[in-house]
């Protein structure tokens, strides 16, 4: 009889692994979802429209492989060659692949002894803390080192100075920086941005997955250095996390070295119609946009007005911490009243809430319900 091999099946790096864990979606009947940052409003009745035309016996063949003519009109929208720019799966496909790309896996060189300072950068993965959860999950996956960077008060960026006294390695060989921030929605200025670029060495990842709720966005500086790219998806502010299209803007070599790596087929084929769909139609989006700012505004008010210490946002959630119970607490009562908010366990926000902005009534319910339990504090 043949003896199986003492090795596991199960690679160790993967047997640790702490998976992502998204955002819940329940099936309950009346619930008010504010707990994924999805937009409440539908895509544009135009796209919905160009989706279900291209639902035919065309289902059978393979869509174009490098999303050419998204590619085209996206670099069109932001004044750059059709190079410059990589479609995936959502942004997170892209993400990943940047662990892949630009990042050493730190076992390979664990053989050779104590590792030089310039080895240790070459695995290294750095973000803030908090940013986006994902980030560390992908640098594990990846076989990197990863560096969670505390951020200054109030979800800021320190100075420079500042920023290399936290633990913010310039040598990094990638860092992703959530922009606005992730779940704080704290706005970073360009300038500041600009500046923690210009001194970083290996390749900087804006992430601007909410960016059209913002009053500034970074993607001069993926232009600007050849270093930097600036990451989009289509899921938030276009209402189409469904289709899962997302892309990064940045130097045509870095591009070419992320399209080496991808899946041939990686961008579904109704995705890149969709998202083609909604190019054409950016005013139906920015009205929406204007919608959940001015929404947004408002709960910030009444939930302020409540004693809850709101974060001021650029995104469309808000950070929010409440009064008379915890957290955790609070969204307990709330999913009883079938409103389901986010509350994310790590220490650094484990006393706030998460709030996604949904439609001007779901706010109101949401307001009501907030007076109603908490009143009598
Ligand atoms: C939602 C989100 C993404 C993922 O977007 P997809 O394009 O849906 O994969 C990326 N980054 C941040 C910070 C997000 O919140």
């Amino acid at each position: 009889m043949a003896v199986r091999a003492q090795r596991p099946l199960i690679r160790p790096l993967v047997q640790r692994l702490h998976a992502y864990v998204p955002g819940e979606q329940p099936k309950i009947p009346g619930l008010i979802k504010l707990n994924t940052n999805e937009n409440p409003y539908p895509p544009s009745p135009k796209v919905l429209a160009a989706v279900k035309a291209a639902v035919d016996g065309r289902l059978r063949l393979y869509p174009n492989p490098t999303a050419a003519a998204l590619r085209e009109r996206l670099a069109k929208l932001h004044g750059c060659a059709p190079e410059n720019i990589i479609v995936g799966n959502g942004s997170d496909e892209l993400l990943a692949l940047a662990t892949r790309v630009f990042v050493e896996p730190s076992t390979e060189s664990k053989v050779q002894g104590p590792k030089s300072k310039a080895q240790a950068s070459a695995s290294l993965v750095q973000y803030f803390n908090p940013s986006y959860s994902l980030y560390p999950v992908l640098a594990e996956i990846a076989g990197t080192v990863t560096n969670p960077v505390p951020l200054g008060a109030d979800f800021g960026l320190p100075a420079l100075a500042g920023l290399a006294k936290s633990g913010w390695d310039f040598n990094a060989a990638l860092s992703l920086v959530t922009t606005p921030n992730a779940p704080s929605g704290h706005g970073f200025t360009t300038a500041e941005l600009d500046a923690l670029c210009a001194k970083s060495k290996g390749i900087v990842v804006l992430d601007e997955a909410y960016v059209d709720f913002a009053r500034e966005n970074a993607m001069s500086l993926a232009l600007k250095h050849s270093h930097v790219l600036v990451s989009r998806t289509f899921s938030k502010a276009y209402s189409l996390c469904f289709q899962r299209v997302g892309y990064f803007v940045g130097h045509a070599d870095l591009i070419a070295a992320l399209d080496k790596v991808r899946d041939s087929y990686n961008v579904n084929g109704l995705g890149q119609v969709a998202a083609l769909a909604t190019l054409d139609d950016l005013p139906y989006y920015r009205r929406n946009f204007q919608r959940i700012i001015a929404t947004r505004e408002q709960v910030t008010a009444e939930l302020t007005g409540l004693g809850w210490a709101v974060l001021p946002s650029q995104t469309n959630f808000l950070l929010a911490r409440p009064t008379r119970y915890p957290a955790e607490e609070w969204l307990a009562k709330l999913r009883a009243q079938k409103l389901l908010v986010r509350w994310f366990k790590y220490p650094e926000v484990r006393d706030y809430l998460r709030i996604t902005i949904g439609s001007e009534p779901e706010m109101e319910v949401f307001v009501k319900t907030v007076r109603k339990l908490g009143a009598g504090k």
